[in-house]
């Protein structure tokens, strides 16, 4: 196939992939970056459609140009997408660099390699930071992509290079062996950022589906199902040393609903969440079980660790009371030589069931006899 015909297919491959790609935003529209990467495409066609033309000079200024935009656009997407902040216009202006130089070689024929050189050098330059983009999402696509934005960095600067050292036998008019093998590079890297994109998409929203599952959507704290999945895990990969376990529960709680109303109610369960979220350790686990009742699970956490742990909880939770105001009863066992978790939870609960028997407000340590005087 000559370089012009190539060209014109690779136009209608990456207009084909802007229209997927916009069907792709229209059916997540919750997922950023995609419009951009769509219009990107899009751009990218109509660039690559008036390099193939090569009528007139200005068709070429404005072909070039507009495969500038795509990559410009492609890194805006692409930041939007990966949760960094995209600055799309200064991104645009910065195309101005090989759009304007380029005015300058207005020879159709004698002009071909300094646009080439021009052209190339700013590919590779855009796809540095598309590749360093890729590597900032997770996932094993994410890193294929950024591996070929890598070897298309080298590709672009190598055929700058080339160009510029071998003027005027290979480039002209599309005909030399670089550009053709330029051209096939291109059509993979459209096919497989097309498929990356989408496969990124699918995700994403499994992580979402995952996180959704997990997290209660009230308190933003783990839901039950959450909890047994990361204090499995955890298990697994447990050290020998004590764990503890608190269950915390929130007094006279239907008392709350009733006499203000179950968004009360609400408000009070999130702000408590938070509170108690505040005041455990970063490498806590703290879960909602079920309605006002919730689990800390504290590893690494001997008997006196866990129990000064209970008793920040309640003094924060005091020090910052949610309105209308509750207090909270809880259960504390320690666990100092790996019995299983629901022996543990059976352990704190049975302390909570004891600290509600003998007033609530307060928290009482499992295989601790009565203390009436209780912090
Ligand atoms: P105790 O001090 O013995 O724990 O008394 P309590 O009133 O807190 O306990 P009880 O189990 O009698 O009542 C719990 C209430 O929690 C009943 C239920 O309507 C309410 N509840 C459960 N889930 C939610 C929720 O998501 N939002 C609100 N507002 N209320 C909830
Ligand atoms: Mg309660
Ligand atoms: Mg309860």
């Amino acid at each position: 196939m000559d370089g012009p015909t190539l060209i014109i297919v690779l136009a209608l491959i990456a207009a084909l992939t802007a229209v997927s790609q916009a069907i792709l935003h229209l059916i997540n529209p919750e997922i950023r970056g995609l419009r951009i990467i769509a219009v990107a495409y899009a751009v990218g066609a109509l660039g690559l459609y008036a390099l193939g033309l090569r009528t007139s000079f200005p068709i070429i200024v404005l072909g070039n140009w507009a495969i500038f935009v795509c990559y410009a656009l492609l890194l805006a997407g692409l930041r939007r997408l990966a949760g960094l902040r995209a600055h799309v216009v200064p991104l645009l202006l910065l195309t101005a660099f090989g759009g304007l130089p380029t005015m300058l070689f207005d020879d159709l024929v004698a002009g071909a390699d300094a646009r080439v050189v021009i052209h190339s050098a700013m590919i590779a330059g855009f796809s540095v930071p598309i590749a360093w983009t890729f590597t900032r999402i997770p996932g094993v696509v994410p890193r294929i992509n950024a591996v070929v934005f890598g070897a298309n960095v080298l590709i672009y600067g190598f055929r700058a290079i080339w160009t510029h050292t071998h003027p005027s036998t290979d480039e002209y008019l599309l005909g030399g062996v670089m550009t053709r093998v330029v051209m096939l590079w291109s059509v993979f890297l459209l096919f497989e950022l097309a498929t990356g994109f989408t496969l990124m998409v699918s995700e994403f929203l499994r992580a979402e589906l995952r996180r959704q599952a997990n997290v209660d959507p009230l308190t933003g704290v783990l839901n039950r199902r959450g909890f047994d999945l990361v204090a499995s895990k955890m298990a697994e990969a447990r050290d020998a040393g004590p764990t503890s376990l608190m269950m915390i529960d929130i007094d006279h709680f239907k008392r709350i609903n009733d006499t203000y109303g179950h968004a009360a109610g609400d408000r009070v369960l999130a702000h408590v969440a938070r509170v108690m979220g505040l005041s455990l350790r970063g490498e806590d686990i703290l879960a909602r079980f079920g309605g006002e009742e919730f689990v800390a699970l504290l590893p690494g956490c001997g008997a006196e660790a866990a129990e000064r742990i209970a008793q920040r909880l309640r003094r924060e939770l005091a020090e910052h009371p949610a309105h209308p105001t509750a207090t909270v009863s809880v259960g504390v066992a320690t666990d100092p030589d790996g019995v299983p978790l629901q022996e543990l939870i059976r352990r704190a609960d049975a302390a909570l069931y004891r600290a509600k028997s003998e007033g609530r407000d307060r928290y009482v340590v499992a295989g601790i006899p009565y203390q009436p005087a209780e912090a």
